[in-house]
């Protein structure tokens, strides 16, 4: 009796119909699936010209037992489901039953598969769809299916494959992360002699992310270990008790000064399950929100598992897309749990260290995921991750490239920051003088790669008049006075706005501010909202408005601008954006508006004032528009710097 059978017509009708096989990559996925599927511990990908030459998979899985290899190349014949109960619960990576005889009708496909309970393997060759041979052979137990001359009988989905190199850099990114989910599997890709992934099995998500990356991404990485929330349903009819579902995440995110300009680096997996999915994307975007500016994203590979219950995964034929049965508790769990941590974590900038190359955010995170970005995510299609368009811009990192020398620029006059010394990026190392004095490696503190130290720093001065400078246990800070301060008051306003009080100033005369039609029109939506945020507004005649409070700190002259700057806000972030949004944009703008301006001096008390209440906030790391608050140049840097280690 075999294990595979076809499935009944009430079944088949209710799978998402479509074709799967696109291009090399889409042929590696499923593959790969079944022999995950199959309970293999051992992956060996092999690739010829991107795959369009020759892909082949070989597992040591479960392998198929002799009748069955041959039904395997029937439409919606499947081991992995029965009735259409099953479909409410999947388990498996497959389930449509159509990825072989898909692929087997595109192109020249040879199958070598023995189970581990029969003596025999079976070799089953079929080319354009047509059964070529199927013979009795001697095989090791799994399963190697070779793939040939991809759409040989197909030359118009021939001519759109794209270079071999993008080809070959989406069936490496399948692989890669395959092999992420699966940190205690062994997987294997080789092109042609080239070895591009290979790793063996290890206990921990993070020993995968070291082997597959470097350790210097793992650093610019947070990792986020399993955390859950409970669901408690009512019971239902045909359950006596209420039912309790379990939401589990665990991953990898990256530090809030990585900042990508697209979507590309961000790993989404649902049971197991390489998927795309806007509510899990958005509610990545909503955890770094104030934190990122507008426009970028994190790094992220995340974890999501959840009971099949509660979850249809049968949505797409490329099973690529998911839908959630609670997608708001979803959606709220992701958010707040990256929230949470991000919070705990309080990633810091480390300064950039003169003379060496700073690697730093460069999160494009191997060869090949680069490769993919330089190339196959700029175009539609295919297994890209590109919801927004995939624009091919470089990751955006903090620490400026070791030449030329940064210069920041504000207000007229451009300060050029200098380096001295040497431009070898490997100067000979003298023996430190011992009337140097000592700094014995032991007395080094460890460097927290977070703003816990925040607290305790001792400003030492201003530079510019704008940024403070100040010594900590852990090494120099920097900190931009104006940024500090906005990250302080967006914290204050919106927290005053959710106990209904904001801190406001009365005008001594009601300010009149005359608004276009379209500002009125914002104004008509956001008036009750504005009011509760620390204005009092009220219309005064033809689309002028009389403000006659506004919150404390803004200076009168910017009372105007900041009503403006807040309807234009409005306006950007009500299209399809939550109460929640429009509140933090407002509270962002005042913030901005009320902070000590750069070019201010400020005194010692005041510089303590601002650090010690920056220290205090959930988010002291970047301000509401996402730039980064602090710089610091850690002990270690610096000793490193004065070649004393
Ligand atoms: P599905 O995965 O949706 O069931 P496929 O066409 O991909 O459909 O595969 C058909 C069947 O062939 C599977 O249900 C499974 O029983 C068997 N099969 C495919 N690949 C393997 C493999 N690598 N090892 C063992 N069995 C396999
Ligand atoms: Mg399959």
């Amino acid at each position: 009796m075999g294990r595979i059978h076809i499935l009944s017509d009430t079944v088949a009708n209710k799978i998402a119909a479509g074709e799967v096989v696109e291009r090399p990559a889409s042929v590696v996925k499923e593959l790969l699936e079944n022999s995950l599927d199959a309970g293999a511990t051992e992956i060996r990908i092999e690739v010829e010209s991107g795959g369009r030459r020759l892909i082949r998979v070989a597992d040591n899985g479960c392998g198929m037992l002799r009748d069955d290899a041959m039904l395997a190349f029937e439409r919606h014949a499947t081991s992995k489901l029965r009735d259409v109960a099953d479909l409410q619960a999947i388990a498996t990576l497959g389930f449509r039953g159509e990825a072989l005889p898909s692929i087997a009708s595109v192109s020249r496909l040879l199958l070598e598969t023995r189970s581990a309970g029969e003596t025999t393997g079976t070799t089953v060759e079929i080319a354009g769809g047509k059964l070529l041979r199927c013979d009795e052979s001697g095989l090791a137990a799994g399963t190697v299916v070779t793939v040939r001359d991809l759409f040989f009988n197909v030359p118009a989905r021939r001519k759109f494959l794209r270079t071999e190199q993008t080809e070959l850099a989406h069936v490496a990114s399948l692989a890669t992360h395959y092999s992420l989910a699966h940190p205690a599997k062994t997987f294997q890709l080789r092109s042609g002699t080239n070895e591009l992934l290979a790793v063996t099995p290890v206990e921990t998500l993070r020993d995968r992310v070291y082997q597959v990356f470097r350790a210097q991404v793992l650093e610019a990485l947070i990792e986020l270990e399993y955390r859950e929330r409970e669901l408690k349903l009512p019971a239902g009819p045909e359950d006596d008790q209420p039912v309790e579902r379990v939401f589990g995440l665990r991953g990898f995110v990256s530090r809030p000064q990585v900042q990508k300009l697209n979507r590309n680096s961000i790993y989404l997996f649902v049971n197991g399950r390489l998927i795309r999915d806007r509510l899990l994307l958005h509610a990545l975007s909503a955890a770094y929100h104030n934190l990122m500016p507008a426009g970028c994203y994190p790094f992220a590979l995340l974890f999501l598992d959840l009971d099949c219950e509660e979850v249809d995964v049968n949505v797409h034929p490329s099973k690529t897309e998911v839908r959630f049965h609670h997608a708001t508790f979803v959606h709220d769990f992701v958010r707040d749990t990256l929230r949470e941590l991000l919070m705990e974590r309080r990633p810091v900038s480390a300064a950039p260290q003169p003379g060496s190359p700073q690697p730093a955010a460069d999160l494009p995170y191997s060869e090949f995921t680069q490769a993919l970005e330089n190339s196959a995510l700029a175009e539609a299609g295919g297994f890209g991750f590109e919801p927004g368009g995939g624009e091919q811009l470089p990751v955006v990192t903090l620490r400026p490239p070791p030449a030329p020398p940064p210069r920041f620029h504000f207000g007229d006059g451009a300060i050029a920051v200098e380096r001295s010394g040497s431009a070898d990026p490997a100067p000979a190392r003298l023996p430190v003088p011992e009337t140097h004095g000592g700094f014995p490696g032991d007395d080094l503190p460890v460097a927290p790669q977070s703003m816990a130290g925040l607290g305790d720093l001792r400003p030492l001065g201003q530079i510019h008049d704008s940024f403070i400078i100040a010594a900590g246990r852990d090494g120099l800070w920097i900190i931009d006075q104006h940024v500090a301060h906005e990250r302080i008051l967006f914290e204050k306003v919106l927290a005053e706005r959710m106990a209904g009080a904001v801190e406001t100033q009365r005008l001594l005369i009601p300010m009149l501010v005359e608004l276009s039609a379209a500002q009125h029109l914002q104004y008509a939506r956001i008036a009750e909202e504005l009011n509760a945020t620390g204005f009092e507004t009220e219309p005064f005649g033809n689309r002028t408005i009389a403000v006659k409070a506004a919150p404390a700190g803004v200076t009168p002259a910017d009372v105007e601008k900041l009503v403006f700057e807040i309807l234009e806000v409005a306006d950007a972030e009500l299209r399809g954006l939550s109460a929640d949004d429009v509140r933090r944009g407002i509270a962002a703008s005042i913030a901005c508006r009320a902070a000590i301006k750069i070019h201010t001096r400020l005194d010692q008390q005041k510089m303590e004032w601002l650090l010690s209440r920056l220290a205090s906030t959930r988010f002291p790391m970047s301000c509401p528009h996402g730039r980064p608050v602090a710089l610091r140049y850690s002990t270690t840097d610096i000793l490193k710097g004065f070649h004393r280690i």
